[in-house]
């Protein structure tokens, strides 16, 4: 048997504290080479943004290409702050994908602007928690405001309340546990789903795949997201959410939520709001509104028809960090009854109870994490460096920008635009002379994106519209231009027009 005074040493501690520990490689960065090394950095970002259009968009390289150059295990040893810059230059960058580039048409964007940037490194710095009021009551006090800024800017209904969460996805996901506990009178927080009754999810057929992940891990099962058809414009029929609700009562299901889509990842289709709120009202179904990257359109007092009727709905997401210039993660999440939401998520153990509880939102028991990043601030810069007209002549250029495309499109003699253009994403295919079928026209668009996103200089993403292959292209990151997407569509049109290899001819400056 091991005597009391001596244990056996934990492995670990024999190399933590060895005979030659050495005191100056434990060290860490000290705070005067900090301030050198920010400086640099500083000076690396300035540089990145003003030189972006000179990197391929996307890298050229293959899967396991960055991963064979890193060594297999952790250095012993610390390292100097220069090898690892060195190694971001060499190996990281080169393998990046550049969202701020110009010609970066893919996806929807993911914006940043100066102030969002330097506000990020503030909250870095800091390292606050901001679950509870407590815990940061500035953070708190400036989410709270920011909030209310917001709500007024997209002229959201001025009773409902917003809080920041990481992603639409998460956002959507609190919105389906509420309508999953008001549906069952909160039992299924306190039971489980064993006794409820069949709860059932809506949402168009184009609805973002969030929200079927969303409804599986909110317990609904996926068997029990029921989809609704769309009309030609890709936005959801009406008629058929009542036809649907009524065939699921039939059949004693019980109708907990439906999600409408502002702006579909596919084409920004907009679901009609008044009729499906109206609808949902009479049934007593919770309505989410999926608004994550179109959202951003609100500011402008002109695209405001998509919002009509959401004082019907019940809560809203809308992700400043797609088209509001806010670097990624930054999601807003308005919810019309607080109540409900903190009856679905308040939690209040004895190490969290403080004197203000009663007085303050407390933001763990608005969603799921407990812990949660000061994501308040980069809006707050972002907001007041642009000002709310700042922000709505950009929103307003890049829709123009969009509006030009679908024209030109349109006049293309073998082009096809294929969905409607409300914002700033046009869906278009190829169709060159001759009679193609669908399938052939798919091959052909599949081929002719192949080889734009090869050639490095512009970068585009790819859906599926009834069936048929259809390029997407959006022009939202901070820095979308007319000339940007001009030059675009002239390398569109000439890589599609013939010549195999003009892509990697195609000098984005001329
Ligand atoms: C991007 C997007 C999402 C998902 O956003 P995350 O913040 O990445 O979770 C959801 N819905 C729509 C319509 C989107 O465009």
């Amino acid at each position: 048997m091991e005597s009391q005074e001596n244990p056996p040493a934990h492995p670990a501690a024999l190399c933590i504290f060895p005979a030659r520990y050495e005191r100056h490689n434990f060290s860490t960065m000290t705070h005067h080479e900090f301030r050198a090394h920010a400086h640099q950095l500083a000076d690396w970002m300035a540089d990145y943004f003003e030189n972006i259009a000179d990197y391929p968009v996307k890298p050229d390289v293959k899967p396991g290409d960055i991963k064979a150059q890193l060594p297999a295990g952790p250095p012993l040893q610390g390292e100097a702050f220069e090898a690892m810059m060195a190694d971001f230059q060499n190996i990281i960058l080169p393998g990046m994908t550049h969202w701020q580039h110009p010609q970066f048409f893919a996806y929807f964007p993911t914006g940043l602007s100066g102030p969002s940037v330097l506000a990020e490194m503030l909250t870095a710095a800091m390292g606050a928690q901001c679950m509870i009021w407590y815990t940061s009551p500035a953070a708190e006090e400036l989410e709270d405001r920011v909030m209310e800024w917001l709500r007024e800017m997209l002229g959201l209904p001025s009773d409902w309340v917003g809080v920041i969460q990481d992603t639409a996805s998460t956002a959507t996901l609190a919105a389906l546990i509420i309508a999953r506990e008001k549906a069952t009178a909160w039992a299924v927080n306190k039971e489980g789903l064993y006794t409820a009754p069949r709860l059932r999810v809506y949402a168009s057929a184009q609805v973002h795949s969030s929200i079927l992940k969303d409804v599986r891990i909110a317990g609904f099962g996926e068997d029990n997201l029921v989809f609704i058809p769309t009309d030609d414009n890709y936005a959801m029929i009406p008629e058929a959410l009542e036809q649907a609700i009524r065939n699921d009562l039939a059949q004693g299901f019980r109708p907990a939520c439906a999600v409408a889509a502002m702006g579909t990842t596919s084409s920004t289709a907009i679901d009609p709001l008044r009729p499906i709120g109206e609808i949902c009202r009479r049934h007593g179904v919770f309505l989410h509104v999926d608004a994550a990257y179109a959202g951003a359109a609100l500011l402008l007092p002109e695209m405001r028809w998509m919002s009509e009727g959401m004082e019907l709905a019940d809560s809203f997401v809308f992700n400043p960090h797609k088209w509001m210039f806010t670097n990624f993660d930054c999601s807003a999440f308005y919810v019309r009854d607080k109540a409900a939401l903190l009856r679905s998520f308040e939690i209040l153990p004895e190490y969290l109870k403080t004197p203000e509880d009663r007085l303050v939102n407390n933001y763990r028991d608005w969603g799921i994490p407990l812990g949660r990043r000061f994501r308040a601030l980069k809006l707050w810069f972002v907001i007041r460096s642009y000002g709310v007209k700042g922000l709505q002549a950009k929103i307003r250029e890049h829709i123009r920008i969009g509006q030009w495309l679908a024209q030109a499109v349109d006049e293309a003699p073998d082009f096809e635009r294929m969905a409607p253009v409300p914002l700033n994403l046009v869906c278009f295919r190829y169709c060159p002379e001759g009679h193609y079928s669908d399938e052939a026209l798919n091959r052909i668009n599949e081929s002719l994106l192949q080889r734009l996103n090869a050639s490095g200089r512009i970068l585009l993403t790819q859906t599926k519209l009834n069936g048929r292959y259809v390029i997407r292209l959006v022009a939202g990151q901070t820095d979308a231009n007319l000339e940007a997407v001009q030059r675009g569509w002239e390398m569109i049109q000439e890589v599609a027009r013939g010549e195999e290899g003009r892509a990697d001819a195609f000098n984005p400056h001329d």
